[in-house]
């Protein structure tokens, strides 16, 4: 069986591949009309987020079993269309959720004590830079979490455990039984109360219709101005400009973002000017555990579907039920 790497993956991952005897098949670079080539060949799919599969891709999969991402977000991938082929798509949830907790949690810290800021004036003689601008403590602040699930819960704990912060929620597709599991160190609250009362806000939504542009100009007038906004979750959740504008006319405070519209980023989005923000290339999910045990598990998926069993975290499970996937154990 065929194995298509649009990306390259660790080699833990691929000597399992190649354990159960699969051809590895490498692309060049994950450019749609490269990849597009190769995917006629392929039985199994290994997708990070150098590249968006579209219907037109998946179109031309003509023995494409399966598609597995190694992260959670599908945004890459059009599962109605790989659904209507019968193709199985699957994710990776839960594995990279303490990677990125880490992530928001150095943002957090980084841009609360001014470290960039800090950093930079001291390389430039401008010792006296401890009298400006102060930094600010987070021990008892609020964070607030928009979305509460595997990232968002994780956070939340660190943030009231290591650092006795007050931990408030937005998540209205949490249920109350879930919710009431939370109430000792969680208050959920609507989102207007959440941008308000919060002096550090967190997203952790996925992209969808109802996240698109979640936070635009209304959200950011809600907040405190000395409110730090941190995105790891998707660029499209923040409407980019109403959030460089903020930032210019000192609406928030500073952002920590890991995720943008555009990936990579075009060398004029005016974020990429200016002093209060921390940008990272979205690596919050890139440490070295992290990528091996993403890859690792995406492979297992692939192996999973190649040998007859159901595989773990399946987006589309209404095609497990068409005569292709009866044969399912
Ligand atoms: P998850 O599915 O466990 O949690 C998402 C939560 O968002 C759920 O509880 C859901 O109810 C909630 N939600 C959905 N729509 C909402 C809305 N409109 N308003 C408020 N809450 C809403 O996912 P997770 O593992 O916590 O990951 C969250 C997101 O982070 C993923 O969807 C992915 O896009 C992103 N992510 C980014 C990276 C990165 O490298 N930066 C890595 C992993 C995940």
């Amino acid at each position: 069986m065929n194995v298509l790497l649009p990306q390259p993956i660790e080699s833990e991952p691929i000597a399992l591949l190649e354990r159960e005897n699969c051809t590895i098949i490498n692309a060049p670079d994950p450019k749609p009309e490269t990849v597009l080539q190769l995917l006629k060949d392929a039985h199994g799919l290994i997708l990070r987020t150098g590249i968006t599969i579209s219907r037109e891709l998946i179109e031309k999969a003509d023995d494409l079993l399966v598609i597995s991402r190694t992260g959670g977000g599908l945004d890459n991938v059009d599962v109605a269309a790989a659904s209507e082929r019968g193709i199985i798509v699957t994710s990776n949830l839960g594995v990279n959720t303490i990677s990125v907790a880490e992530h928001v949690l150095s943002m957090m810290l980084a841009l609360s004590k001014r470290l960039p800021t800090m950093d930079h004036a001291m390389r430039s003689g401008n010792f006296g830079i401890r009298y400006q601008n102060l930094p600010r403590d987070i021990c008892g602040k609020t964070i607030g979490l928009l979305g509460f699930g595997r990232i968002g819960c994780e956070l939340g704990k660190i943030c009231r455990r290591a650092l006795d912060m007050q931990v408030i929620a937005y998540d209205p597709y949490l249920t109350d039984e879930k919710k009431a599991e939370y109430k000792l160190w969680v208050k959920f609250v609507g989102l207007e109360e959440l941008l308000a009362h919060s002096e550090i806000i967190s997203i952790h939504v996925p992209l969808t219709d109802q996240t698109r542009y979640l936070i635009d100009e209304t959200e950011f007038s809600l907040m405190k101005p000395d409110a730090i906004l941190i995105n790891a979750s998707r660029g499209g959740v923040v409407n980019e400009s109403a959030l460089a504008k903020a930032l210019q006319n000192n609406q928030i405070a500073g952002a920590g973002l890991d995720v943008f519209s555009q990936e990579p980023v075009p060398a004029d989005n005016p974020l990429l000017k200016l002093e209060n923000v921390i940008l990272t290339p979205h690596t919050a999910a890139l440490t070295r555990e992290c990528v091996t045990r993403m890859a690792t598990e995406a492979a297992k998926c692939v192996l999973d579907v190649f040998a007859g069993r159901e595989p773990q975290n399946v987006a589309n499970p209404q095609v497990l039920e068409s005569g292709r996937w009866k044969c399912l154990i």
